[in-house]
């Protein structure tokens, strides 16, 4: 039904299998591939004055399309909001992806860089950006070797006239540095932790400048948009939703990998229609709708439809759309402790609710007689007083196995 790119993991399992190290990977569309099909008319259309900046704002906006990182604040909105700051803007992408479970930015970036680099450029012009800062996370050591020469090239030949310095940083394996004003520490130079807000990063971000922040993947659609028509993606989607999701499914299912499926899909057709069925001799018992921190919810409850703030009410979020399916062979205390035990590790510890709370909350679920009220009070006060969503978000598997997994604590 859809493009669907799940060739990644094969060619990746390819390339070692041939004994071509990591260092070694090409992207399956380099530049001169992708200028042959078309690409960077749509960037040159703009620029030259075919399209104006308002036209282009307005059919982003017309898109519906959020923000594919997680918090998926309306692409558009964005860049008007930093369109009316002060100069000089900048722009910060975020390809960090350390949420557990989400491999979709890297399918991606893989397959078809300049599709995102494009799009990354297009947004600059619409937004009037001076500079621009991918974020790239070191554990992606083959995609930075192709992605610096990507960029080479195109800077080399670029396909318009003063197109924004682009700079290439490295992350150094932090979770918490996708999270973006701790992003924006990092690139700065310093250690990556979270900012209290107000101010956002559209006013005060990258260097104290109007920041114009993005994940990889939000990037990646603005061309299809723009050709196709925002009418185009806000025409898919079920149950009342509109767009399309990338699904990074992992777990018990036949036919794990990057689905690209309808917003709102429930997470029993999207087992069924995308990825081949439950594995043989497991049965569905639970799913993470979005990777370590957005909840645990029982196969019974089937039929919610998988989007943002669709979650909500049961105590869950979609985020960057990271599913694990759990089968019967599975515990989701075990699952808990063990995101428990993440959270504690990744805590940038700058305050108390979420590094005292997260240690807490593992020490309490070591054994399977949770103390339910304690927990309970300990997970609102991590969600009521941590500056950022890590500590409020990471009691979230816990609450949910006391909510809906009762039958598992003795
Ligand atoms: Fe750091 Fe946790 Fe506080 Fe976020 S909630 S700022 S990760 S200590």
């Amino acid at each position: 039904q859809f493009p669907v790119p799940n060739a990644n993991a094969d060619s990746v399992r390819q390339a070692v299998a041939s004994g071509q190290t990591t260092h070694e990977q090409e992207p399956a569309t380099g530049f001169d591939a992708y200028l042959a099909a078309g690409g960077y008319r749509l960037l040159q259309e703009c620029a030259s004055g075919a399209r104006t900046a308002d036209a282009v704002i307005a059919e982003m906006e017309n898109s519906q399309l959020r923000g594919l990182g997680g918090a998926g604040f309306p692409a558009g909105r964005k860049w008007r909001i930093v369109r009316n700051e002060p100069g000089p803007r900048l722009m910060a992408v975020n390809i960090d992806e350390g949420e557990p479970g989400t491999f979709k930015d890297r399918t991606y970036l893989e397959r078809d860089p300049h599709r995102f680099l494009e799009g990354m450029l297009i947004a600059a012009w619409a937004v009037g950006i001076a500079d621009i800062y991918v974020y790239l996370r070191d554990e992606y050591h083959g995609i930075r070797g192709f992605l610096e020469r990507e960029i080479a090239m195109l800077q080399a030949r670029p396909p318009i006239a003063n197109m924004p310095r682009i700079h290439l940083r490295r992350g150094a394996g932090a979770y918490i540095c996708g999270e973006e004003s701790a992003m924006i520490e990092s690139i700065e130079g310093k250690r990556g932790m979270p900012r209290l807000r107000p101010p956002y990063v559209a006013q005060v971000g990258l260097f104290g400048r109007p920041t114009l922040e993005h994940n990889f993947e939000t990037l990646y659609w603005v061309r299809d948009i723009l050709e196709k028509g925002g009418a185009w993606f806000s025409s898919h989607g079920r149950h009342g939703r509109k767009g399309l999701r990338s699904f990074s499914v992992s777990g018990r299912v036949k036919k794990p990998g990057v689905h690209l499926a309808p917003a709102g899909i429930t997470i029993q057709e999207l087992i069924d229609e995308f990825c081949g069925g439950m594995q043989d001799g497991h049965a569905f018992y639970a799913y993470l709708p979005g990777g370590a921190s957005g909840g645990i919810l029982p196969a019974t409850m089937n039929d919610i439809p998988l989007d943002f703030d669709t979650l909500q009410p049961y105590g869950c979020f979609i985020g960057s759309a990271a599913v694990v399916v759990l089968s019967d062979q599975d515990k989701v205390t075990d699952a808990a402790r063990n995101l428990m035990r993440f959270f504690r590790d990744e805590s940038c510890g700058q305050c108390t609710p979420c590094r005292a709370g997260t240690a807490k909350t593992l020490q309490l679920i070591q054994h399977d007689h949770w103390d339910a009220a304690l927990i309970g009070d300990l997970s609102q006060v991590m969600r009521d007083a941590s500056i950022c969503g890590l500590g409020q978000a990471a009691p979230n598997p816990v609450d949910c196995v006391i909510k809906y997994f009762p039958h598992e604590l003795a």
